[in-house]
């Protein structure tokens, strides 16, 4: 497919998202976006047309990420325009979202080797110029090979990627650059608005052939020719002939931790609203006593947040509480104390926080806070709850269960 047949079935526009973070703007480009989620979607979804031309994709990870919007609405418009048979291309990406978290919960043992693994790899930079200055110049889009550095400029300027360039960039930056995995998982999460320690860090190990063990994903020239549509065209050579990586570790499966449902919230209490889930409040069944939001955005890294990922999350964060004070990671504990004494309360109530910095700031906080006479609770939705222990093997053994997922949650007959 060419790309002014592309621009034809899209209605020969161009587009370049509005990220703005706040909850309006999710919603107005999840509106523009849902008439196209249909056969347009399936049609045109791969191609990588450049920041400018982004009509083909939704672009609506950052809201979902810190959901802002959430993966229930996001479903629903869909399925308010669209058959389900037409729309399951779309539908089944928003699922794999939902699969990478699931699986993380059941296996959160990856993502603290993965911590291990990056700052052992921060150290080794330290140690080693070679490997310092080869960093510095994939980092910096300094490489001379010609998509790759784009790719690398976009992501710092902008903090979203398309997905094929995402795992362009990940089998170059480690089969070609042969640079270590932690180093480009850690790039990304610092920089995209979207940063997600289960959809990164899986989506990265899948690259490296960790994750479906044996078997690399192979980033080749006449693919990223084709699906860049001629945009970019690598003369220099990439490797192709790459063996997957490997790792000794043997990640056990362990249960879904348990979690309260709104149901179980009475009494007065205050509301802590993180990037998790910032629409939390929505389902909880009465308001509460006062609120307070608590970023862990810098925690996604040793090293600084982009410019553009922190911006987002803190205006997100900003737009969800209404005006009132957002805190930082480190000054949580404090400031909990004090909010509650403030509100007359003894519970905190959040959205459940999936493995990463959020889950681990809560769960440090919570032996603290209870020897203050304070207890956390932690609510999961029940999209999480259905559709998390479904995430077994792999994608595919979950997509068979979507429209019994979406049907027990009544998204769709
Ligand atoms: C190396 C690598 C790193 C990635 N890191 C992240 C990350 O940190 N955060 C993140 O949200 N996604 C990540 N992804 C997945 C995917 O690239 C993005 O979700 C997608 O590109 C976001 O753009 P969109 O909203 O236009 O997607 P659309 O194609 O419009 O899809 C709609 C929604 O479905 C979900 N989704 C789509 N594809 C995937 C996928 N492959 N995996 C998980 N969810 C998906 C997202 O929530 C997305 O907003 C990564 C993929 C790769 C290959």
């Amino acid at each position: 497919m060419k790309t002014k047949d592309i621009i034809t079935d899209l209605g020969g526009k161009t587009e370049v998202p509005d990220f703005t973070p706040t909850r309006a703007a999710g919603l107005a480009r999840l509106e523009l976006f849902a008439e196209r989620a249909g056969e347009v979607y399936d049609r045109c979804r791969n191609y990588d047309l450049g920041p400018d031309q982004r009509e083909n994709v939704s672009a609506l990870s950052p809201w979902i990420r810190h959901r802002l919007i959430t993966e229930e609405e996001v479903i629903r418009a869909t399925l308010a325009r669209h058959p389900f048979e037409k729309a399951e291309r779309f539908i089944h990406e928003v699922f794999w979202r939902t699969y990478f978290k699931g699986w993380l919960e059941h296996h959160p043992t990856v993502w603290h080797a993965y911590q291990v693994g990056l700052r052992r790899q921060i150290k080794s930079v330290d140690r080693d110029r070679r490997l310092a200055a080869s960093v510095t110049h994939a980092t910096a889009g300094e490489t001379g090979i010609e998509c790759f550095d784009a790719w690398a400029e976009e992501l710092v300027t902008t903090g979203y990627l398309h997905n094929h360039a995402r795992m362009w960039f990940a089998s170059i930056w480690i089969f070609t650059l042969e640079l270590p995995w932690e180093l480009g998982a850690d790039f990304f999460l610092r920089h995209l608005m979207d940063g997600d320690p289960a959809s990164n860090t899986l989506a990265w190990r899948w690259v490296a052939g960790l994750q479906t063990k044996g078997r690399p994903y192979i980033a080749r020239v006449s693919n990223i020719s084709k699906f860049t549509d001629g945009r970019f065209c690598p003369t220099h050579q990439l490797n192709t002939n790459v063996t997957a990586l490997n790792e000794e570790a043997d990640h056990l499966r362990v249960p879904l931790p348990d979690a309260a449902h709104a149901d179980d919230i009475a009494g007065d209490y205050l509301l802590l609203i993180t990037e998790e889930d910032m629409q939390i409040a929505d389902v909880l069944p009465h308001a509460p006593a006062a609120h307070i939001g608590a970023l862990a955005t810098q925690s996604r890294s040793p090293l600084p947040l982009g410019a553009v990922a922190r911006e987002f999350a803190c205006g997100a964060m900003q737009d969800a509480c209404a005006g009132s004070d957002v805190i930082e990671a480190g000054a949580w504990l404090e400031a909990l104390i004090t909010a509650c004494r403030a509100a007359g309360v003894t519970t905190i109530v959040t959205g459940y926080a999936p493995v990463g910095p959020v889950a681990t700031a809560l769960s440090d906080a919570a032996p603290r806070l209870l020897a203050e006479g304070i207890k956390i609770i932690q609510v999961r939705r029940d999209f999480d709850t259905v559709a998390w222990p479904h995430a077994t093997k792999g994608f595919f053994k979950m997509k068979k269960e979507v429209p019994s997922i979406l049907q027990r949650l009544q998204l769709h007959q």
